[in-house]
C-alpha cells in the first residue's frame, strides 16, 4: 500500500519504519487507499531548520522575482488542474466540477499573491521635521506556518502560503492527515516554478506534529482553519507561546428568507449552497429561517420538490450533484444529528438518512435532507451539522429571525433573499456576521478581499488571505532617518520634540 509522507528541502523524506501511520480512506467506496506517515517530533523540527536555513537568502530575493514564481506556478496549477482536482475526488469524495472550483478559487489566491510587489509598498513622508523624513516598510516574519483541514484540501493551504512566501517568509505546512495528497502535488508544483528548497516544506501529521508547530521558538506565526475547539486550543497555545496567530473555526450559516423573496430563486440558490459538496463547507447554508408560515410553507413544497432530482454518489461521475463525507464516524454523526432534530419534534420532510448509491454501497454517504420545525434549543440547530442537512425554522417577524443569528455562538457566513433594499440594508449593517449575503448564497469574498467570520468562527483580528494576509505575514517597521550635514548640530533637547 502507498504510504504518503512528507516535503522536506523538495524532497519526499524516506518512511521511517518505527513512525504512526493513519489510514488514508476513498469515501466513495469506504475503502483504505493509502496510508499517510504521522510526523513525530523529529520529522517537525527537521521541516523548521529547512524552513530556517532557506529564509535569509529568500527574505532578501526582491519582491518582483519571488512574484515571478508565482506567475509561473499559477500556469502550472492550471495546467495540473485535471489530475489535483482527481486526487481531492480520491481522497474527499468532492465530485470533479466541486474539485475544479474549488481548485479555481485558490489559484486566484496565487493570482493575488503575484501583486505582491505593490502590495509590500511601504508608507513614505518626507520631512516630518527639519531634513527628516519617516517611512514605514512591511518586514516578512521568519518561519510561518499553516494547519489546514479536509474539506477543501487544494484550496485552504493556497489561502495561507502563496501570500506568506511571496511576502518574504519561509514556510511549513501540515494539512490535513485525511486527504493529504492534493496540497502535496500542488506544493510539488510550486518547486517546479522555482521556489528555492526549504521556502515551502509539508508535514503531514495529527496532535504531535501540530504541538511541535506550536511549540517552537523558530516558528513566528501560526494561520490555522478547522473546528472551533481546535481553533480556539490552537489560538491559545500559540498566544501563551509569543506566536501571531489567526484561527478560523465552523459555522452555522443563516439564510432569512423574506415574504416577498422570490422563491424560485432562494430555492435554487439554497440546493446548492446546502447540499454542494455534501453541506462540508463552512460557508454552507445549513438553516433556512422562513419569515411567515405562508414563506415556510411554500419553500417546503418547492425544496423538497428540487430535491428529488438531486444526485448523489461517487466523485468519478460528473452528473452526480455531491459526493459521501468524509469518514463513516462523520456519516455516523451527521446520521445521528437528524435523529436527534427528529426526536426533539422536528418533522424530517425529505430522508437522506439511507441513500442507495448502487456499486458503492460501503461508501460514506448521506442523502440530501430537509427538516421543518426546528427550534433553536434543539441540539442539531446548535451544532454545526457538516452534512448535507438543510433545516427550516420558523419565525414571525425579521427581527426575530436576526435576533437568531446574532444569539448564536457562528458567525461565519449568512445571507437573506429579499426585494426590499431597505431590508436588505438593515440587515447587513446589523447583522453580527462576517460575511453576508444579499440573495447570494455563499458570499464568500473574492481573493482580493479577505475572508472570515466572527464571535466563535474566527479567534483573532485579521481574516484569511486578501490585504489582510499581506498584514498577518509582514511586521511593519516604521524608520525615522535625518543625515545632518557636516557643521549643522543640534544641542541636546530634554522636552518630547513637538
Ligand atoms: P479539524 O479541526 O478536525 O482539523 C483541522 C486541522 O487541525 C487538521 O490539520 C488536523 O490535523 C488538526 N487537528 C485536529 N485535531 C487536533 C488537535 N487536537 N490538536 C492539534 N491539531 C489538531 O477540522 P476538520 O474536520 O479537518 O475540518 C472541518 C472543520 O473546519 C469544520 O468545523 C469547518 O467549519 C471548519 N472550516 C472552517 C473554515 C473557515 O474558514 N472558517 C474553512 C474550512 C473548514
Amino acid at each position: 500500500m502507498k504510504t504518503v509522507s512528507h516535503l522536506i528541502n523538495n524532497k519526499n523524506t524516506p518512511l521511517s519504519t518505527d513512525s504512526r501511520t493513519a489510514p488514508i480512506y476513498n469515501p466513495a467506496t469506504g475503502q483504505i487507499s493509502k496510508q499517510v506517515e504521522l510526523a513525530c517530533k523529529a520529522t517537525v523540527e527537521e521541516a523548521i531548520a529547512a524552513a530556517e536555513e532557506a529564509y535569509p537568502a529568500w527574505r532578501n530575493t526582491p519582491p518582483q522575482k519571488r512574484a515571478a514564481i508565482m506567475f509561473k506556478f499559477k500556469e502550472l496549477l492550471q495546467q495540473n488542474a485535471d489530475r489535483i482536482a482527481e486526487a481531492v475526488g480520491e481522497e474527499h469524495g468532492k465530485i470533479s466540477h466541486d474539485a475544479m472550483g474549488e481548485l479555481q478559487r485558490g489559484i486566484e489566491c496565487v493570482e493575488y499573491a503575484c501583486y505582491a510587489p505593490e502590495l509590500l509598498k511601504g508608507e513614505h513622508t518626507k520631512n516630518v521635521g527639519p531634513s527628516i523624513d519617516c517611512w514605514s516598510e512591511f518586514q516578512a516574519l521568519g518561519v510561518v506556518t499553516g494547519i489546514t483541514p479536509f474539506n477543501f484540501p487544494a484550496m485552504v493551504p493556497l489561502w495561507m502560503y502563496p501570500m506568506a512566501i511571496v511576502c518574504g517568509n519561509t514556510f511549513v505546512l501540515k494539512p490535513s492527515e485525511r486527504n493529504p495528497t492534493s496540497a502535496l502535488m500542488v506544493a510539488e508544483l510550486l518547486h517546479e516554478a522555482g521556489l528555492p528548497e526549504g521556502v515551502l516544506n509539508v508535514v503531514n501529521g495529527d496532535k504531535e506534529a501540530v504541538d511541535v508547530l506550536l511549540q517552537d521558538t523558530r516558528v513566528k506565526a501560526v494561520s490555522f482553519v478547522g473546528s472551533t475547539p481546535i481553533a480556539e486550543y490552537i489560538y491559545t497555545t500559540a498566544n501563551t507561546n509569543g506566536k501571531r496567530c489567526q484561527a478560523l473555526g465552523g459555522a452555522k450559516n443563516h439564510a432569512i428568507i423574506m415574504p416577498d423573496a422570490d422563491m424560485d430563486n432562494a430555492v435554487n440558490q439554497l440546493l446548492g449552497a446546502a447540499f454542494g459538496s455534501s453541506g462540508e463547507r463552512c460557508m454552507a447554508l445549513s438553516v433556512a429561517v422562513a419569515v411567515g408560515d405562508q414563506a415556510a410553507d411554500a419553500l417546503i413544497e418547492k425544496m423538497s420538490k428540487a430535491m428529488q432530482a438531486l444526485k448523489v454518489g461517487a466523485y468519478t461521475n460528473s452528473d452526480n450533484d455531491f459526493g459521501p463525507v468524509i469518514t463513516r464516524e462523520h456519516q455516523q454523526k451527521v446520521v445521528g444529528l437528524i435523529d436527534s432534530a427528529e426526536q426533539d419534534g422536528a418533522k424530517v420532510v425529505v430522508d437522506g438518512r439511507k441513500p442507495s448509491v448502487t456499486g458503492y454501497e460501503d461508501g460514506f454517504f448521506v442523502g440530501a435532507t430537509l427538516i421543518d420545525n426546528v427550534t433553536t434549543e434543539m441540539v442539531s440547530y446548535q451544532q454545526e451539522i457538516f452534512g448535507p442537512v438543510l433545516q427550516v425554522v420558523r419565525v414571525d417577524s425579521m427581527k426575530e429571525a436576526m435576533q437568531m443569528i446574532n444569539d448564536h455562538e457562528y458567525g461565519n457566513g449568512t445571507c437573506i433573499f429579499t426585494r426590499d433594499g431597505e431590508a436588505a440594508r438593515y440587515f447587513s449593517d446589523n447583522i453580527q456576521v462576517g460575511m453576508v449575503g444579499i440573495n447570494v448564497p455563499l458570499p464568500v469574498p473574492v481573493a482580493y478581499h479577505s475572508f472570515g467570520g466572527w464571535k466563535r468562527s474566527l479567534f483573532g483580528d485579521l481574516h484569511a488571505y486578501g490585504p489582510d494576509s499581506v498584514r498577518f505575514f509582514t511586521k511593519r517597521k516604521t524608520i525615522t532617518q535625518r543625515w545632518p550635514s557636516s557643521g549643522v548640530r543640534e544641542n541636546a533637547d530634554f522636552s518630547f520634540p513637538a
